[in-house]
């Protein structure tokens, strides 16, 4: 929940880790520190020429202003199941959609293609205004009480709910601890920002990704700044204010840095975006509350769990011998379960990985159904059991909606199976 001085602050720093030829005239600089990343705030003004001012820099969808995003509705992933006893399996009964995504998807999309195309045609004034907006949403996003939000994320409430509520210091609770966060004896941050992708749409697959990350650290950090001041630990506080600030300021520089290399064509940092596991993206679907130790997670980065909780490595079992991975992903077995990413056009030739069970959790009842999706269609199915507990894949062109749905096996029993898909890499 930043107020103007703190976007201006944190504008101010993301622009300072650019390089020297990413820089604005300086006029433009200062509009976009002084006024421009305050936009989406001055767009509540009711102030009709200030709302005609902003108004073509403001992406709006389905009525709601590119500002503060839709929550994903993760509920819908794990809470709604009806039986269907003639086919004995359970089902999902309400559609998941991730809101949060598509309208974040959408408004990367609309922001980084103006910001890229005005500065091409070095037309700075629309450039920066566009620039304002988007900084501002990751401003919000990730640092103070708006981290609460979005990918993910739940009401900004919920804080006023889970501490105790103290009626002699009504000025103290959670969100006024938030709201009140103190930047003067912010310290320079130190970065070099990264390259998100060669092309608009690959900087947004990218850039969602970090901002679920980024989001995510904040959120946590906000947690322990309340604590803190609840437990009379507030000295700590300083330190994470200047992480949290650091984190928003990072994810900002990125952003510019990566839509400046496109608006220049200048892609001289693009090594690390030839071959992309899996693992570094943010998928739009997952899987949440599986069977056995992935009863009250969702699926897991490079390790497995069993069904004691206990880490176990990422194996499987490949021509009759057990392969162990150093990266990939788990996830536990379901009736219905999909792990989905949305992925650019042309950017990948092509995508290469191990998928199956892993070898602790199969028995002669296992039987998992895993089918392969790209584009948003299904394009490829693969049956396993314990005679056939994993194989090798790949897939052409891989793009759109890209990923694995999973099911059991038809007349197969619920049972406690570990899916594994090992070294998911998508290669340029
Ligand atoms: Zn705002």
């Amino acid at each position: 929940m930043p107020g103007g001085l703190q976007h201006g602050l944190l504008t101010r720093t993301a622009l300072d880790l650019l390089p020297s030829c990413f820089r604005l005239p300086a006029g433009e600089r200062n509009a976009l520190i002084e006024e421009y990343c305050l936009y989406p705030d001055m767009f509540f003004s009711l102030d009709k020429s200030v709302y005609e001012k902003i108004l073509p820099y403001t992406f709006i969808k389905d009525g709601i202003q590119f500002h503060y995003p839709p929550n994903t509705p993760i509920e819908k992933l794990y809470r709604y199941w009806l039986p269907v006893p003639d086919e004995g399996r359970l089902e999902k009964s309400r559609p998941f959609s991730n809101d949060n995504f598509l309208h974040v998807k959408d408004g990367f999309t609309f922001y980084l293609d103006h910001i890229a195309a005005c500065f091409a045609a070095k037309n700075y004034s629309d450039g920066a205004k566009f620039a304002g907006c988007l900084l501002h949403m990751l401003e919000d996003a990730c640092f103070g009480a708006h981290s609460i939000e979005g990918p993910l994320g739940t009401d900004i409430f919920v804080l006023e709910r889970l501490f105790e509520r103290r009626d002699d210091e009504l000025n103290r609770t959670p969100l006024g601890i938030l709201a009140s966060l103190d930047c003067s004896r912010i310290e320079p941050v130190e970065y070099q920002p990264r390259l998100l992708g060669e092309s608009v749409s690959e900087i947004v697959m990218h850039l969602y990704a970090a901002y679920a990350e980024s989001v995510a650290v904040s959120r946590r950090i906000c947690f322990s700044i309340v604590q803190n001041v609840y437990q009379n630990n507030q000295g700590e506080n300083a330190g994470l204010v200047q992480r949290m600030f650091a984190n928003a300021a990072k994810i900002c520089a990125d952003a510019l840095f990566s839509v400046w290399c496109v608006a220049k064509q200048r892609f001289d940092a693009s090594a690390d975006l030839r071959e992309v596991c899996l693992t570094r993206l943010e998928p739009h679907a997952f899987p949440l509350g599986g069977s056995g130790g992935y009863h009250f997670l969702s699926y897991l980065k490079n390790i497995a769990v069993g069904g004691n909780m206990k880490r176990i490595p990422l194996q499987l079992r490949l021509d009759n011998e057990v392969v162990s991975f150093d990266r990939g992903l788990s996830w536990g077995s379901h009736f219905e379960a999909s792990l989905l990413y949305w992925l650019p056009d042309n950017t990948y030739s092509v995508f290469d990985a191990a998928i199956g069970l892993h070898p602790d959790s199969i028995d002669e009842l296992s039987g998992v159904r895993i089918r392969l999706i790209n584009d948003g269609k299904e394009v490829d199915e693969f049956d396993f059991e314990a005679g056939r507990p994993a194989t090798r894949i790949a897939i052409d062109h891989p793009r759109g909606d890209f990923g694995f749905t999973i099911s059991y096996l038809p007349g197969a029993p619920h049972r406690n199976s570990i899916i594994v898909v090992g070294d998911p890499m998508l290669r340029k």
